[in-house]
């Protein structure tokens, strides 16, 4: 582990031009020495080696934290050297170093919203917070901690960031065996005797981030979050605790819980139940839903669920089912509380088949494959909601709006890809067998991929129909799926309203 402590990865040169100590061949050699090192284990005749053991974790930690302190510094002077390169070109100031948080995302294996918080964490350590950076290359401050005292100096003038950072002089060690609350505690201490109108201001830029989230629980169960200024939140709280007070005292046996999330569902949707016609949409295989088959379904905005609950679901909503008859079916009439809609898959494979369109804008069928074809956004590593269908190969530039050259975007990596050098296509079959590939190719040259995720019923490399079953009952599905494939398989698409 010697010689690459962060005092030798912090000259990483200016930001443009010159040959980088940090060339691709010198990493290359430490991800090298570190996969090929195997701990010694113990044996009769090796010596008890465990303190040496211990001093390898350590060091490994020291290079991490050295490592993201290179990291950046190398974004800020990435971010720079774009800016220059646009300077150049007359870019006006205020359209420059659009697009580098994204690229930096690709790089660094993020979504851009992670990429643009560590663009931000990088200037404000390299400009304003250089003893915290330092105390990272040493070791003593990971990226997580950085992350943490740059947060709770957010408010403050870059003068007294600056300040805050000299008084706290985490590279004195003076975080040494500090956790994360204790390190929360001293920034947010300094701050305040140094500003305390910012830290006091804060709250009122906290209330501007409000927002609602969702995220998946296990057992089909789902997060949903709101961020909310303290006062409505706890009004939002009381409403349904009183709410459920005088239910429970009027003899509902729900528990208080249950009630207060059955209420909030309700009033929200202003359904009970909740479900109204904002669509949830399952896609299954019809033999999920037809015939008990336990391949699990997958539900946009929340990923796989069970087949038997999504045949509860089907069971549970009252009504009449009309049958699509494919891709651009127009949905029923207002009496219907569900409808299932065919979705056709090139048999096998699982790549979904659809219709092409001349019209410049996808139309609504078209949409809805790409949106079951892509679940979330597909600029890698970005899981936000899709938001726009976008032509990967421009309209203009004679893309076709065609299901191979649509891609559900969300609204941010929409913008990007708009951005000058910004290139994409639809790239040839991977090992991920004929699933749809996008392929994007940013300003330095750098090529990135994704592959739409693998649609229910189909084997997750793409490669062939699923292989999970024993032998015999392997052959007998294999001589019924040969006898299908000249058909179109498909999957079930059902909508409750
Ligand atoms: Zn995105």
């Amino acid at each position: 582990m010697e010689g690459i402590r962060g005092t030798q990865l912090m000259e990483t040169g200016s930001p443009v031009g010159g040959a980088a100590p940090l060339s691709g061949a010198w990493v290359r050699d430490v991800i090298d020495a570190l996969t090929s090192f195997r701990p010694a284990l113990p044996n009769g005749t090796v010596p008890d080696g465990r303190a040496e053991l211990i001093d390898q974790l350590r060091a490994l930690e020291d290079l991490k934290s050295a490592a993201a302190a290179a990291q950046a510094r190398i974004a800020v002077s990435f971010d720079a050297a774009q800016r220059s390169a646009e300077t150049n070109l007359g870019v006006p100031a205020d359209e420059r170093g659009r697009g580098v948080a994204a690229q930096i995302a690709l790089a660094r294996r993020e979504s851009p919203a992670k990429g643009s918080r560590l663009l931000g964490l990088a200037k404000a350590l390299v400009s304003e917070m250089p003893r915290t950076l330092a105390a990272m290359d040493t070791g003593q401050l990971n990226e997580w901690r950085a992350t943490l005292l740059v947060k709770e100096t957010a408010c403050l003038s870059a003068e007294d960031r600056c300040a805050v950072d000299e008084e706290l002089a985490a590279d004195t060690g003076t975080f040494d065996g500090a956790g994360d609350k204790t390190i929360i505690s001293a920034a947010r201490a300094a701050a305040y005797r140094r500003d305390p109108r910012s830290v006091t201001q804060r709250a009122s830029h906290a209330a501007a981030e409000r927002h609602v989230s969702l995220r998946p629980a296990p057992d089909t169960m789902t997060y949903l979050t709101a961020l909310l200024p303290v006062a409505q939140g706890v009004a939002v709280h009381a409403a349904l605790s009183r709410h459920a007070d005088s239910l429970r005292s009027g003899g509902d046996t729900r528990s208080r819980g249950q009630i207060m999330a059955d209420a909030l569902v309700e009033r929200t949707t202003g359904t009970p139940g909740g479900i109204t016609g904002v669509a949830i949409q399952l896609v299954m295989t019809d033999r999920t839903l037809f015939q008990g088959d336990s391949e699990p379904a997958r539900l946009p905005g929340y990923g796989i669920v069970p087949a038997g609950w999504a045949r509860t679901l089907l069971n549970g909503s009252s009504g009449n089912t009309k049958h699509g008859a494919g891709p651009g079916e127009s949905e029923g009439g207002q009496e219907l509380k569900f409808w299932l809609r065919r979705l056709f898959t090139a048999p096998g494979t699982g790549e979904l088949v659809a219709v092409d369109s001349r019209s410049r804008l996808f139309p609504a069928g078209l949409r809805r494959f790409i949106e079951a074809r892509d679940d979330t956004c597909r600029t890698p590593y970005c899981d936000a909601p899709i938001r726009h269908f976008d032509h990967i190969i421009p309209w203009h530039d004679g893309g076709p709006t065609t299901l191979t050259n649509g891609a559900g975007l969300c609204e941010a990596c929409n913008h990007t890809k708009e951005l000058p050098g910004w290139t994409a296509q639809t790239g040839a079959t991977t090992r991920a067998g004929t699933r749809h590939v996008l392929g994007i190719r940013t300003p330095t040259g750098h090529h990135y991929q994704s592959t739409a995720p693998p649609l229910p019923g189909s084997n997750p490399l793409g490669t062939g129909p699923p292989d999970t079953a024993p032998s015999h009952s392997r052959r007998r599905r294999k001589q019924r799926h040969q006898a299908k494939a000249r058909r179109y398989a498909h999957l079930t698409q059902l909508q409750v309203a």
